[in-house]
């Protein structure tokens, strides 16, 4: 499969997601028993993952889907970030963030400061995918779907410069082609 100039193949097929959908979403069925816990979803990416997890949850629990957004502060500190979408609910909250990808683990570590910042009860995450550079920073994600080295990837929500994202397959690049 092409996307603009690179190239990918197919790497974990539609089967093997749903597979570990199910998995993911009976530890958290069993998990979070009498807890009703909040899901966020983090837009975009996460999209087809939180479809088909929550089709698999069977706990009484609410969905909300959040963005991060980027705007300039007013200080010299330059470029924040924060969470856009959720509302004032999240208070006292049973939290799980649901991520498409964690790479470096930043992104979530600045999500889940926010969220804790905000009165949550708990906060837990799970990703579809993780990459070695969250493994090594020990970034703690309770779920995890499949542990990556450093493959770029797309499909199945993930994109590159905006597209692939309507894959049902994660497709991984395919490194010699990189121009
Ligand atoms: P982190 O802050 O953990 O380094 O970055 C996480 C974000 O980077 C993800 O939410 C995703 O948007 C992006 N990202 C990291 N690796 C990949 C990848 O292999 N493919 C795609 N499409 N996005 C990625």
């Amino acid at each position: 499969m092409k996307i603009k100039n690179l190239e990918f193949k197919k790497f974990i097929t539609a089967s093997k997601i749903e597979e570990k959908v199910a998995e993911l979403a009976a530890r958290i069925n069993l998990d979070y028993k009498n807890q009703s816990p909040v899901f966020l979803p983090i837009l975009n990416g996460s999209f087809m993952f939180a479809a088909d997890l929550m089709k698999e949850i069977k706990i009484p629990s609410k969905i909300s889907f959040v963005k991060i957004s980027s705007y300039s502060g007013t200080s010299s500190t330059g470029q924040l970030k924060t969470l856009i979408g959720h509302d004032e609910s999240l208070f006292n909250q049973n939290i799980i963030i649901v991520e498409d990808i964690v790479d470096s683990g930043l992104t979530l570590e600045n999500i889940i400061s926010e969220l804790r910042s905000l009165g949550t009860k708990s906060v837990e995450a799970i990703s579809l995918l993780r990459k070695s550079g969250a493994r090594v920073k020990n970034i703690d994600v309770k779920y995890v779907g499949f542990e990556l080295d450093s493959e770029f990837v797309v499909g199945y929500g993930l994109d590159y410069e905006g597209y692939g994202r309507n894959n049902k397959d994660i497709y991984k690049m395919i490194e010699t082609d990189r121009i």
